[in-house]
């Protein structure tokens, strides 16, 4: 028996990276899945890996978030769990970057992950229950050079989180947050060399994560294993910054 059996999960940002790690390992578990994310090829590629449904979705459109939930009751017939994992990175010092690139990392991340929260929750409280991970960063513990805006946003992913699970915890609705560090994806492949080493020197384990080793912690808070949880951050870093 999965510990997910016949529960909904929707997963944005879930056609590759820590998303698609997070979606297979529910799926793995038992769970329907349902992706959501923004280039149709590939989410039609990750949900068919798992016998999910792809859903093309910007999470920076609130409409569009409300059809990707919809689509997951009315395929599925409940929604469980909302990973809200969806992001980008715009890095520049604050000397570069522009104003554009500060509301892109916002919209995505912050108002995505609010638009997740506010409506997934409009169906969760009417069931009774539900499980909302939201993907900040160890960014947003810490705050990193030529990220004020991924900072500013992960940061707020927290505030967003914490608000959320108090607001729920009366309907059955829990809402955590994660703080991955160095993780191993298409994100932080595009670092340069000596970035990477820069901040692998930091990590006490001595090593980047992979992306399962975020999904076996999405797992935990999307289960009943975390029943007595609401409103914590796990960060999954091997020690770094703490
Ligand atoms: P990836 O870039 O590998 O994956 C991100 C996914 O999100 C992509 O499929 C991307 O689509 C999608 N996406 C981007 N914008 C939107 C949008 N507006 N609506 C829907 N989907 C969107 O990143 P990671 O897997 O590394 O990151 C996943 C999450 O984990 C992010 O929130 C990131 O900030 C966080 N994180 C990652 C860390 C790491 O070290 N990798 C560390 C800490 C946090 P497309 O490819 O088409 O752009």
């Amino acid at each position: 028996m999965g510990m997910l059996d016949g529960q909904t999960a929707v997963v944005t940002g879930g056609a590759r990276g820590i998303g698609f790690a997070i979606a297979q390992k529910f799926a793995a578990e038992g769970a329907k899945i349902v992706i959501g994310d923004l280039d149709q090829a590939a989410t039609e590629a990750a949900a068919k890996e798992l016998g999910g449904t792809a859903v093309v979705c910007d999470v920076t459109v609130q409409d569009q978030v409300d059809a990707l939930l919809s689509r997951a009751v009315d395929t599925c017939g409940s929604l469980d769990i909302l990973v809200n994992n969806a992001g980008i990175t715009r890095d520049a010092t604050m000397r570069t970057m522009t104003e554009e690139q500060f509301d892109q990392v916002i919209a995505v991340h912050l108002k995505g992950c609010w638009n997740g929260t506010k409506l997934a929750s409009l169906i969760m409280r009417s069931q009774k229950r539900g499980s909302i991970v939201n993907i900040s960063s160890i960014s947003g513990k810490t705050g990193m050079i030529g990220q004020t805006n991924y900072s500013a946003a992960k940061a707020g992913i927290v505030g967003l989180t914490k608000a959320a699970a108090k607001e729920m915890a009366h309907h059955g609705v829990r809402v955590n947050a994660i703080q991955p560090g160095l993780i191993r994806s298409a994100m932080t492949e595009a670092l340069p060399a000596d970035k990477w080493a820069e901040k692998l020197a930091d990590i006490p384990m001595g090593r980047a994560g992979e992306p399962e080793e975020v999904a076996k912690v999405a797992l935990f808070y999307a289960s009943d294993l975390s029943s007595y949880m609401t409103g914590t951050v796990a960060e999954v870093t091997g020690g770094r910054l703490i």
